[in-house]
């Protein structure tokens, strides 16, 4: 049987950093997810915003990660053609004292090295953030906040990964581990070897430790409930408006998303079940009463969509250590926020864990560190559709109509890996729009079908469990 290099479990932002700055390697690599698609985890599920680090104790791992994490996205999006837009950040203060409070987080922000930070006053936020509530008397402002599409990431993430040389596994949900001279990781019906075995199991990281004998952390998750406003409002705001931090969390906020649409949230809430992704109107009420009183103008009724993260929570910092006891084994657990924005640099850490631990790491003569970007026709000039719509008519067959998405864009989407109908939405925005996908669901499935070659009635929304329509295989 082959032996891996190394295997990295659990295909969100980290384990897909991780894995493609490892494909600069001579490596066997390979990548196991349970779910049907990469980022169908935590990674999908979230506020998308690259931190500046402002809101992290001077001390901490996740603070030290956030900072260079923030600057290596910034080249990585370069790269994989995945757009970022640096808006900058507001941390608004409202009476003397959170004003007293804005000097203590920049001076944190400053020793963990957080640039070009600045405490602006009410006449600077009146001229440059109008929709602001006039009772906010000065706010901590951090330019080098940005916002990305966490899901396109992770799939561009991937996607580059795998043309430099690492395997991905879908579906491969790693259930028992043999520490023998290798690791002998059992997922189903399939057995792969490894040297090196990376944890970055998000929710489950503490189940996926305790199966080799590293039983000293649990993972709580910390609901987050985020509502996205309708995209005609894209302007509410020209900066993401924070509120001084909570103890739990950065607070509910008003967020500038990379589609366009607002969003408002998250919520800070530890529960039990790992599973859990409900809303609830005690949510709801919460969001609206605190981003209301940062930005009075937003209307409830101006909600068209809805959903809740987990944060994958131990303590309060990350946990990125080689487990001595178990050689070979590095856990990456608690990546809990600011995880998207650490990701890159949480896998420049693992890559020196690996080296410092015995792994030869050559670099390989050739590596593909740039992919084509892919084509949005909401992001491009009408002029630009025209010409792409001569060279192939795909391109002028809108399939969803609130969010202009062709029926190539989708053929392409499947071509890079969509197998199912969120996996569609998340890469190309189609089913995203105010009407849910009610008016190309049934298209999308037909496309989706046809590209794949299975039946109708096997067409999921997010995997095994959630098809569309129930039916009879032979009448399909
Ligand atoms: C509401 C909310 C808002 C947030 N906002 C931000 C933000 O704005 N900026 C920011 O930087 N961070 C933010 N975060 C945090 C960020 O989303 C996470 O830190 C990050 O996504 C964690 O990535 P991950 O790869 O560790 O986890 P995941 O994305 O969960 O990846 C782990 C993967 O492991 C897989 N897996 C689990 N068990 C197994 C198994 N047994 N076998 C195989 N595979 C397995 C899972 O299916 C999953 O795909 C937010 C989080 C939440 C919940």
């Amino acid at each position: 049987m082959r032996i891996y290099d190394v295997i990295i479990i659990g295909a969100g932002a980290v384990g897909a950093s991780i894995a493609r700055e490892l494909s600069r390697y001579k490596l066997d690599v390979a990548l196991l997810e349970k779910e049907t698609e990469v980022t169908f985890g935590v990674s999908k599920s979230n506020s998308g915003i690259i931190h500046p680090g402002t809101q992290n104790p001077s001390g901490s791992l996740k603070g030290r990660l956030c900072v260079q994490g923030n600057l290596l996205t910034r080249k990585i999006s370069r790269e994989l053609g995945v757009d970022f837009k640096e808006v900058g950040e507001l941390i608004a203060a409202f009476g003397e004292e959170e004003k007293t409070r804005l000097y203590e987080l920049k001076k944190e922000a400053e020793c963990l090295g957080v640039p070009r930070l600045e405490i602006v006053d009410s006449a600077w936020l009146r001229k440059n953030e109008p929709n602001l509530s006039k009772d906010v008397i000065a706010a901590l402002y951090a330019p080098t906040a940005g916002i990305i599409s966490p899901y396109r990431l992770v799939y561009d993430l991937t996607e580059n990964a795998i043309r430099n040389g690492v395997e991905l596994f879908t579906e491969t949900k790693v259930d028992n581990i043999a520490v023998k001279e290798y690791f002998e990781i059992s997922a189903r019906k399939a057995v792969f070897k490894s040297r090196f075995l990376i944890n970055s199991a998000g929710l489950f990281a503490d189940e996926i430790s305790k199966m080799v004998g590293v039983d000293d952390f649990k993972i709580t998750p910390r609901k987050g409930e985020e509502f996205l406003l309708d995209k005609k409002n894209e302007y509410l705001t020209s900066h993401l408006i924070f509120p001084l931090p909570a103890k739990t969390s950065k607070g509910i906020l008003v967020i500038k998303t990379s589609d366009g649409n607002p969003m408002i949230g998250p919520t800070a809430e530890d529960i039990s079940d790992k599973e859990d992704s409900s809303t609830t109107d005690r949510g709801f009420q919460e969001v609206l009463s605190q981003v209301k009183r940062l930005v009075p103008a937003i209307d409830e009724r101006d909600i068209i969509a809805y959903f809740a993260g987990l944060r994958p929570v131990s303590d309060n910092d990350f946990i990125i250590r080689y487990e001595d006891k178990v050689p070979g084994f590095i856990n990456v657990a608690g990546i809990q926020s600011p995880g998207l924005t650490a990701a890159p640099a949480i896998s420049l850490m693992v890559c020196d864990i690996l080296k410092k631990n015995g792994l030869s790491m050559k670099k390989k003569l050739i590596f593909h560190s740039h992919r084509k970007k892919t084509i949005h026709l909401f992001a491009i000039p009408l002029e630009k559709t025209k010409k792409l719509v001569k060279k192939d008519a795909g391109y002028g067959d809108i399939v969803c109509r609130c969010e202009m998405v062709s029926a190539k864009e989708i053929k392409d989407a499947i071509d890079r890996g969509a197998r199912t109908l969120d996996g569609i939405k998340f890469r190309t925005r189609a089913q995203a729009g105010k009407c849910h996908g009610s008016f190309c669901t049934t298209r999308l499935m037909k496309i989706l079908s046809e590209k794949i070659d299975v039946p109708l009635i096997e067409i999921t929304k997010r995997g095994k469990g959630s098809e569309i329509v129930k039916g009879d295989r032979r009448n399909d």
